[in-house]
């Protein structure tokens, strides 16, 4: 007797969008099987390395695809892992399938986007059978030897059943009903030819009915010649690999022989977005002699390059790669080591010939590439000469190089400058870049959450020290051509009215600054806040922002522009009526906003009552 089980609810209405999809999108229904069928066979060679006890250890590995035009089935076979019962009611019915989930909503959302595309990105490739099936029945027989076979039916309604079945040997047969409007898959040359198409280098020989002849030419895509494959060749197959519809940004076709063996063909993707390449996890597919052993290795690239995605395959290492043998390890150091400079080479063509395919990858990609400067300090040269930055000289899309940066510094600039801050917004009005401006220094917009992190790691450029124009000790004295008439035009504070100023700022604040002293450099801003302390610690509080860690607000100088409008009324005003209590009101609101062009200002709204007294204060009259 069969068991009847019914369908999770989103199985349903993922065979509703199957079942009233596109006419011309039924053909990927083949490519999803065949490559259920070969992941199974795949999974077969891994097992048979590891493990002896087997089911018909002497079989061969292959997929058959068989018509019966009398019965209106189309069977395709392999005589790979198989599946017992449990796995038969998990795989292809039970699954909490998030996948569904997704699919159904990426469906809904991109109207535009065809089955074909999304389809085997969310895991439910096998349901597209029902695009051109009214009836699918699964008889498997698992390579465990004590397990014996059972069948699975569904005719995409509620619910499937499952019972046990004959099946001589392991593997898999998938059986389809056909549709009446889908009987053209019973003609050979139809199936021959979607073979060709999406499944050409599948591993495993492809036998359509009783050709002895494979339909499939078996060569993997990245053992052929670079010459002889296509475009589109390299597109497909990158798509088949992430489920990513985009085309890649850049790809990387390599084949070693000394003083290894291998091929690699690695894709930097266009996109960032996880939903787009679901479940592309870091991580290279890993081929030793032919056979996959491994789906997501992130042992061959450092973690910092992730992103790329692609296949390995070298004759040279151990089928079974544990990870304690010796002789593995060095391989995989070696491998690493030359996949590595690979990519980074490739990054910086590729930075050199387009640019702004260079910008997107690193608008997706350059959080992870800066890790890189703390996590591999080894690569860090490569890495310097990949980032690039907006800065106070950049305009429109442009960004900047640290090797640009330096060949086009101010006269007698030794040193890198950058500023801190959220947002480019932020960086360009930050009062620090009041004496920068006025002599032409260009100064590096470090805007991103990661930025302080990859300071730790950026301390030199080519012998040039990297600094926060933040830092107290900067002197522009002898750096760029001051223009004067930028310079403020009033005369400064007296030197009595601002001592008193300074020391009216020191006891409000108290611990809150490590000093209060006059300025020598802003222009155009009253105050700012300057670290005394060129210690990189003092960004660990970003950092630790960034985590959601406790952090401490770091304390710093407050330093004051004497010749600003601002403290001469204040310092007027101390002098005058020195009880007033609007001076201390604005005394912490100038730290305050000081704090705010910072970017470190810990709960802005608290501003908002101060801000309020101060106006009303302003717009009294009499
Ligand atoms: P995906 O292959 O992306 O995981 P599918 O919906 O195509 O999603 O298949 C679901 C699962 O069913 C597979 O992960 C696999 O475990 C199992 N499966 C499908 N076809 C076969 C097969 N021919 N042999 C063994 N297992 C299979």
């Amino acid at each position: 007797m069969a068991e009847q089980h019914a369908f999770k609810a989103e199985i349903q209405q993922l065979l509703d969008i199957l079942i009233h999809s596109l006419y011309t999108d039924r053909d990927i229904f083949l490519r999803e099987l065949v490559s259920n069928a070969s992941d199974a066979l795949s999974r077969l060679q891994f097992e048979q390395l590891t493990n002896t006890a087997i089911a018909d250890p002497e079989a061969s590995l292959y997929i058959e695809i068989k018509a019966d035009d009398a019965a209106g089935t189309l069977t395709i076979s392999d005589s790979g892992i198989g599946m017992t019962r449990d796995e038969m009611i998990q795989n292809l019915g039970v699954i909490a399938h998030s996948g569904a989930k997704a699919f159904i909503q990426a469906m809904r959302e991109r109207k535009e986007t065809n089955v074909t595309d999304v389809i085997g990105q969310f895991g439910v490739g096998f349901y597209s059978a029902f695009m051109v099936a009214d009836k699918i029945r699964v008889v498997s027989r698992s390579y465990r030897p004590e397990e014996s076979a059972f069948a699975w039916e569904s005719n995409g309604g509620d619910t499937y059943t499952v019972e046990p079945a004959e099946r001589e040997t392991r593997g898999t047969d998938i059986i389809l009903t056909l549709k009446d409007d889908a009987k053209n898959y019973l003609q050979p040359w139809k199936l021959r030819e979607i073979v060709r198409r999406h499944s050409d280098y599948v591993a495993f020989p492809i036998h359509i009915g009783d050709d002895e002849k494979p339909a499939n030419k078996q060569v993997a895509l990245w053992r052929q010649e670079s010459k002889e494959i296509t475009d589109e060749q390299y597109d497909d197959f990158y798509k088949m690999l992430t489920y990513d519809f985009q085309p890649p940004a850049h790809r990387i076709h390599m084949r070693a022989d000394v003083p290894l063996q291998f091929y690699a063909l690695l894709y930097v993707p266009n996109t960032a977005d996880r939903a787009m390449i679901m479940g592309r996890e870091p991580g290279l597919k890993l081929y030793a002699r032919k056979v996959m052993i491994e789906e997501r290795n992130t042992d061959m690239l450092p973690e910092y390059l992730g992103f790329v995605q692609g296949v390995v395959d070298s004759e040279d290492l151990p089928l079974a790669v544990s990870r304690e043998s010796v002789q593995s390890t060095r391989i995989i150091a070696n491998l690493k080591k030359t996949l590595t400079n690979k990519v980074l080479s490739e990054l910086k063509r590729l930075m050199k010939n387009k640019p702004e395919i260079y910008r997107t990858v690193f608008t997706n990609f350059g959080r992870l590439i800066k890790q890189g400067l703390v996590a591999s300090p080894d690569d860090a040269k490569d890495i310097q000469s990949l980032l690039i930055f907006r800065s106070s000289n950049t305009s429109g899309e442009d960004q900047v190089t640290l090797g640009e940066y330096a060949a086009r510094m101010a006269r007698g600039q030794k040193e890198i400058y950058y500023v801190l801050a959220d947002d480019e917004n932020g960086a360009a009005h930050s009062p620090h870049l009041d004496p920068f401006r006025q002599r032409g220094i260009e100064v590096l917009y470090l805007i991103d959450p990661v930025d302080p992190l990859m300071l730790m790691g950026l301390s030199e450029y080519e012998g040039y020290k990297v600094r926060n124009v933040d830092e107290a000790d900067i002197d522009l004295q002898d750096v760029g051509e001051k223009s004067e008439a930028a310079d403020d035009a009033r005369e400064p504070v007296a030197e009595v009215s601002f001592l008193a100023l300074r020391q009216r700022f020191a006891e409000r604040l108290g611990e809150r600054v490590s000093d209060v002293r006059e300025s020598s450099t802003l222009v155009g801003s009253p105050a700012r806040l300057v670290s005394s302390d060129t210690n990189s610690a003092r960004n660990m509080f970003r950092v630790n922002r960034l985590l959601d860690r406790d952090y401490n607000l770091p304390v710093k100088i407050l330093e004051l522009n004497p010749r600003h409008p601002l403290i001469h009324n204040l310092s007027d005003m101390i002098a005058a009526e020195g009880a007033n209590s609007l001076i201390d009101l604005i005394v912490e609101q100038v730290f305050e906003t000081a704090l705010l062009q910072e970017g470190i200002h810990p709960d802005p709204a608290s501003m908002a009552d101060r801000l309020t007294q101060i106006m009303q204060a302003a717009t009294q009259r009499g």
